[in-house]
């Protein structure tokens, strides 16, 4: 496949752009494979490319029931940071920015990883309490975050109103500045051509209607749309689809699926240089490159897996941005999407062994897998190479919901964007 590199961008201007290969070619599924992953969202796809690259393993097909990247990878607002409060988050979401620090080299192809910052801020007294305590937390775990004065805030995000009549006033921010963005398509066509480079096959419009398990109760396979295909191991990454997979398999998951929005604003010149965002008043900010704003809004009350949510709740996050950034209020909005989370009850992923030899499963992201994309691919792809969690992703397990062991980021933020 071909490298890009500048002599390859000058050589291929020069000739009509005639030059460049497919970056992955669409496979048809074979008979058997070492280990099926399903779900070509960049979790599954990284998963593979880890798979194949760190631990030889190149029998592997990533399958999907659309287009890959077409889940929740490719609908998410692309905020990156790793400023948890629990020491276990903490670990795994920091391992994840310090693998998209070197992501767009490692891939040769570039991700857009842009650290402008994280900004949260703090409207109310517990707000306060609770950010100071994260601060201090993260610093103990040695991930960056400082507490900004209002006055901070604004000089850091200068369209920020800090006016102390507002209906939620700015009360001062954490800033994480190693947080960020990056272009999410990028990151799971990245992972696809550097799975497919080392022989993954990529195999897209293929729904796996169920998980088969032979007599001893070991996985056997994947019943496909294309027909059955036998793999010694599966691996499930399917987002706000995984309870309803792994359920086929026998194993019933605590994850309820609901609707999460976002929308973009017409293009406007740069004015925005962070991510701001205001868990109280349910609202996230930043600017892409084309100029859009891209604003995150809140789940839907119910659960659905109908990829779009209600009108109401995009209207709720629109008046807050208004509060918050006024300058902001005659802007058009362009469009709004929406994708299917799978949330659990601590807010905290899944993320390794399931009860069934063979079948292993990353689910449980809920509104905020994209930041952990890397982290997650290359612990899972360790898990089954190995048959055993690495230990960042061993804490993370189906059974804490039995022993109570939680990893409640739920209490801790409200919300895990
Ligand atoms: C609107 C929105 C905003 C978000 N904002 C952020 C954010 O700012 N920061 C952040 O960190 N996270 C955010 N998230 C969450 C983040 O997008 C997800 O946690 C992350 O992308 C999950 O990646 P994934 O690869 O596991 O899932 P996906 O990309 O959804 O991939 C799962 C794949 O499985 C496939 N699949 C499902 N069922 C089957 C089947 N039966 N057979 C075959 N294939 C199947 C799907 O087609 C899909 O492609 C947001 C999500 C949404 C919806």
């Amino acid at each position: 496949m071909a490298r890009f590199s500048a002599r390859a961008l000058i050589a291929n201007a020069l000739t009509g752009n005639r030059g460049w290969t497919p970056h992955w070619p669409d496979a048809e599924p074979k008979a058997a494979y070492d280990v099926v992953v399903v779900g070509a969202g960049a979790h599954g796809l990284g998963a593979a490319y880890y798979l194949a690259k760190e631990h030889g393993l190149t029998n592997v097909a990533v399958i999907d029931k659309g287009w890959l990247g077409g889940g929740n990878t490719g609908r998410n607002t692309t905020i990156i940071r790793s400023n948890y409060l629990y020491d276990e988050s903490a670990r795994l979401y920091d391992h994840s920015v310090k693998l998209w620090e070197n992501l767009s080299q490692e891939l040769n192809y570039n991700v857009m990883f842009s650290q402008r910052g994280v900004m949260m801020l703090a409207h109310s007294v517990h707000d306060v309490q609770s950010f100071r305590r994260h601060i201090s937390a993260n610093r103990a775990n040695g991930v960056d975050n400082e507490w900004l004065t209002p006055a901070q805030a604004q000089a850091y995000c200068p369209p920020l109103s800090i006016a102390p009549d507002a209906r939620y006033p700015v009360m001062g921010a954490a800033l994480q500045r190693r947080g960020g963005v990056a272009r999410h398509d990028a990151v799971a066509w990245g992972y696809a051509r550097g799975a497919a480079e080392r022989g993954v096959d990529i195999i897209q419009n293929c729904p796996v209607l169920a998980i088969r398990r032979d007599a001893q109760g070991r996985v056997e396979g994947v019943d496909t749309a294309k027909g059955f295909i036998r793999a010694k191991k599966v691996a499930v990454s399917a987002a706000g689809h995984s309870s309803v997979l792994m359920e086929s398999a026998g194993v019933r998951m605590p994850l309820e699926s609901y609707p999460l929005q976002a929308l973009v604003s017409e293009p406007i010149k740069p004015v925005f240089p962070c991510v701001t965002m205001s868990n109280s008043v349910h609202a996230y900010i930043s600017q892409s490159d084309k100029g859009e704003l891209v604003i995150g809004a809140g789940t839907d009350a119910y659960t659905s897996y109908t990829q779009r949510g209600g009108l109401h709740i995009l209207e709720h996050t629109l008046a807050a941005i208004c509060e918050i950034f006024p300058v902001f209020s005659r802007l058009r909005m362009l469009r709004s999407w929406g994708g299917i989370v799978d949330v659990t009850p601590d807010r905290s992923p899944i993320l390794g062994l399931t009860p069934v030899a063979g079948l292993f499963v990353n689910c449980g992201w809920g509104t905020g897998g994209f930041k952990a994309t890397p982290g997650a691919a290359h612990v899972l792809a360790h898990t089954v190479a190995t048959g055993a969690p690495h230990p960042i992703n061993a804490p993370f397990t189906l059974e804490r919901f039995t022993t109570g062991r939680l990893i409640d980021e739920a209490a801790a933020a409200a919300v895990a964007h």
